[in-house]
């Protein structure tokens, strides 16, 4: 089931990214910080009472050098185009402008739900303002305060209400849904076209099965699968899709959708810094991870070529150590047979449960083998081990005192519970409990 999206728009300065941050908080992140990846604060998670949903900022998406007028439209065009429910936000200590009636008129007319949100309502006294605001058209106004906090619970419910209905089972549940992503001109839309069209696959209809008509259903060898948010399909020509932020934006979206993520590298002209900030979002969201190197025929090899280009890769994505690496050729089809058994492969481990009782035996083993760390005298405890999650896995440690469980001793436990398991191509997180 596809987590429903709410897209913030409005001119610069009501509060949006005010509004963003606090809807978003502080999320607390199980993952260790990748160093030197930056997040690009426009697309998140987050939750409110029972809802998980995703929230883009639009004004985080800075389109080039156009005018302000068309900056705003062109974002209230992605929201239109990517949520589900658009919170259209004014500033209450203004009233209504120019700007505001503009991306009024193209919500109107696009169709979409739309809650109006009058930020900078600091205290009560000043709610009086925000009833000026119903001449917008989109009904009752919702008074918020970004600066205090205030109304967030009121705006959250009614955009809710709007929501999909969250039953909808998106598809079969044996399916497995990868994308391609990588920075332009790596040859992403190049390698679907090639899966599409040699290999022997038989593509199902595109539209109409999903909420989104850019994934691309397709079964090989008896095994459903789908490309989501298929690169190239979807239609060209918006002035915003060229814009960096909102091929970040995509690249999100995409991997949040999937179980797999194909991360891909152009061979011929290497590694670039942009390849592992995208490398480091799939890492972060817990998919599992494929590690395609494209255009391998324009590569001039020897025998050794392929393994430094492998330590190369290491070197640079020291965090997906885990992920298997493919070399292949989208445009003379070398090698793409590899890819669809790495991919079931790589599936299988992200959703993979451990019975409790070997990874029990695992552990005491490990412990027996490399004694737990002490830190001021006092020694690492772990009295029990369960995974408690798949997709990724994730394993609880019941321990003594969190504390004690360091990034090294981590490291160590979750290398014998892969050299044990497996676990090729998904990331294993392991959790610490206080437990006596
Ligand atoms: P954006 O350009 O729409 O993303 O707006 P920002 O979130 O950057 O906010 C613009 C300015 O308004 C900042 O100086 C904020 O501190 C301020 N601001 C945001 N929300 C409120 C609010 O509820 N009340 C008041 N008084 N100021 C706010
Ligand atoms: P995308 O932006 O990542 O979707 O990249 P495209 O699929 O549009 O490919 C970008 C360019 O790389 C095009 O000119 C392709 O013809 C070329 N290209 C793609 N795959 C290969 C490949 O395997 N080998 C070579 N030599 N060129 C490729």
């Amino acid at each position: 089931m596809p987590k429903p999206v709410i897209a913030i728009v409005g001119r610069p300065n009501v509060g949006k990214s005010t509004i963003f941050n606090r809807i978003v908080g502080e999320r607390v992140s199980i993952v260790e910080d990748i160093p030197g990846i930056t997040r690009d604060r426009i697309y998140s998670s987050a939750e409110w009472l029972d809802h998980d949903f995703n929230i883009i900022d639009t004004g985080g998406i800075e389109i080039g050098d156009e005018p302000f007028l068309e900056q705003i439209r062109q974002q209230a065009e992605v929201a239109i185009d990517e949520a589900d429910v658009i919170i259209f936000m004014v500033n209450g200590r203004e009233g209504i402008t120019a700007a505001d009636e503009e991306v009024a008129k193209m919500l109107y007319r696009s169709k979409k739900p739309v809650v109006l949100a009058v930020n900078k309502v600091d205290n009560p006294e000043q709610m009086v303002n925000i009833y000026d605001f119903y001449a917008l058209g989109f009904g009752e106004p919702i008074g918020i305060s970004g600066a205090h906090g205030l109304g967030l619970g009121d705006l959250l419910d009614e955009a809710a209400k709007h929501f999909p209905d969250e039953d909808e089972q998106e598809y079969d549940e044996s399916t497995i849904k990868f994308s391609l992503i990588g920075r332009p001109n790596v040859g992403k839309s190049s390698l679907v076209n090639a899966i599409l069209g040699r290999e022997r696959v038989i593509v199902s209809d595109i539209a109409g099965t999903t909420r989104d008509a850019i994934d691309t259903p397709f079964t090989k060898d008896g095994q459903d699968y789908v490309i989501i948010d298929t690169a190239g399909i979807r239609k060209k020509g918006k002035v915003y899709e060229s814009t960096e932020k909102y091929s970040v934006l995509r690249a999100l979206r995409a991997i949040d959708r999937s179980d797999v993520v194909l991360v891909v590298i152009d061979g011929e002209e290497g590694i670039i810094e942009q390849d592992k900030k995208i490398a480091g979002y799939a890492h972060e969201a817990g998919r599992a991870v494929v590690i395609v190197v494209n255009k391998w025929d324009a590569v001039e090899k020897d025998e050794k070529t392929m393994r430094e280009f492998e330590q190369k890769i290491r070197d640079h994505f020291l965090f997906l150590s885990y992920a298997p690496i493919v070399f292949v050729s989208a445009k003379t089809k070398q090698r793409l047979q590899k890819l669809f058994p790495v991919i079931n492969t790589v599936a299988e481990n992200h959703s993979m449960r451990i019975k409790t009782n070997i990874l029990n035996e695992v552990i005491v083993d490990a412990v027996a083998m490399n004694p737990t760390p002490t830190d001021k005298g006092r020694r690492l405890k772990i009295n029990y081990a369960t995974q408690v999650a798949v997709k990724p896995p994730a394993i609880v440690l019941f321990v003594n005192d969190p504390e004690l469980l360091h990034f090294s001793y981590r490291r160590f436990l979750e290398n014998r519970i892969r050299e044990t398991f497996g676990f090729l191509g998904t990331p294993v997180r392991i959790i610490a409990r206080k437990k006596n």
